[in-house]
């Protein structure tokens, strides 16, 4: 069966590639909802010319998020990922979109246009091989890139809703799908002191920047980084003037953890940060956005069946983890089988480079067709 899968997709690559320049060539920046509305309007279009039933979920602030369906019972499978992007209207100009030495290059095209259109020719190719089965849904969102602030209850619903969630973000170098991703935390750190002339009261006054100083070695030693925790203090601002004593100094500051309950130790430690000058105040705010995407059994199940439909395609998959969060992680913190790295094999998310394999395209669909099958098979007792 994957065979008939592969051919499928090989035969209609042509498709797929046209496919993923139109979407690439409708540029649609986080940023800005028109650009994002056009973009999601042609995709809209593309999902209903395959058989697919589409659901505009309005977002405020960031472009409508467009949810696909196909099949009404049995068990379900939801293909998860987003159609913004990091870069701005125009960027074409700076990345245009070519097809060079085996590549197709363009910015949104790596991460995660193709993803997008890998999911929509293995629906094709199930349906056109007689294996569709159980429900297939998609869900394309908008707000990705700066966090999923308008998407994540809805991701969430459609997760729980589902029997797996397969995410199609980019592969790891080599195509290696992802079965591990770190938490993703942000915290603010502000410090308070007194305010004071610098050269006539100088023991007046209270230096909030010394107070900061003291307490980012306090925060930098949270991090554990042999055990995946690292801690990033990338932001620094506070102060008038040269000759007044510091009122006010304030960080930002990145952590990401592989477990929750690391997670949970750091935002413990930051929450117990306590002033270590007398007469200063620190405030902690922030928390994980983003929960780690932990390597579960009903993670390494889905990445079995994976890695046996690749085999019976003649191809090894392999598995990694990734520092970076994506929407999966929400999908695996509440206990849904989720498997990560499933789209396009290149590089240069976010990098005037990004492209990806032209290539692998076919092979890329029918692992995913194949999947998608073996997750909507009836099975007795369920899964
Ligand atoms: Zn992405």
């Amino acid at each position: 069966m994957p065979a008939a899968l592969l051919d499928y997709c090989r035969t209609h690559q042509d498709w797929l590639i046209h496919l993923i320049e139109t979407l690439v060539t409708i540029e649609s920046p986080t940023d800005d909802k028109a650009a994002v509305d056009r973009c999601g309007d042609e995709l809209d279009r593309q999902l209903r010319a395959i058989g697919m039933r589409t659901t505009r979920v309005p977002a405020v602030g960031a472009g409508d998020h467009l949810l696909a369906e196909i099949g009404d019972a049995g068990p379900r499978v939801l293909l998860l990922g987003h159609f913004d992007t990091v870069w701005p209207v125009g960027q074409l100009a700076r990345m245009p979109l070519e097809r060079r030495d085996g590549r197709l290059h363009g910015p949104g095209v790596f991460d995660m246009k193709t993803g997008i259109g890998l999911g929509m020719l293995a629906v094709r190719a199930l349906g056109a091989t007689g294996t569709l089965r159980g429900r297939v849904a998609m869900l394309w969102t908008t707000d990705e890139e700066t966090g999923s602030g308008t998407s994540r209850a809805l991701v969430e619903r459609e997760a729980k809703a589902s029997d797996a969630v397969l995410v199609l973000e980019p592969a790891l170098p080599g195509g290696a799908v992802k079965t591990r991703r770190k938490g993703c935390g942000q915290f603010e750190v502000v410090t308070h002191g007194i305010a004071a002339h610098a050269g006539i009261d100088p023991g007046k006054g209270v230096s909030a920047i010394a107070e900061l100083a003291r307490q980012i070695l306090a925060i930098e030693a949270l991090a554990d980084l042999p055990n995946g925790v690292s801690v990033n203090v990338g932001v620094i601002a506070g102060g008038s003037r040269p000759n007044v004593v510091a009122e006010e100094a304030r960080a930002l500051v990145d952590v990401r953890a592989p477990t929750m309950a690391q997670a949970e130790a750091v935002v413990a430690a930051m929450r117990a940060l306590v002033p270590r000058t007398p007469g200063a105040r620190v405030d902690v705010t922030g928390g994980f956005e983003r929960p780690p995407l932990e390597r579960t059994a009903g993670v390494a199940r889905l990445y079995d069946e994976a890695r046996s439909v690749a085999a019976a395609l003649g191809v090894t998959l392999d598995e990694g983890g990734t520092g970076g969060g994506s929407d999966g992680n929400f999908c695996a913190a509440l206990g849904v089988p989720t498997l990560d790295g499933l789209g396009a094999v290149g590089d240069g998310a976010h990098a005037l480079h990004e492209h990806v394999e032209l290539a692998s395209l076919p092979l890329r669909a029918a692992l995913l067709a194949g999947l998608i099958g073996r997750v909507t098979e009836e099975r007795p007792g369920g899964r």
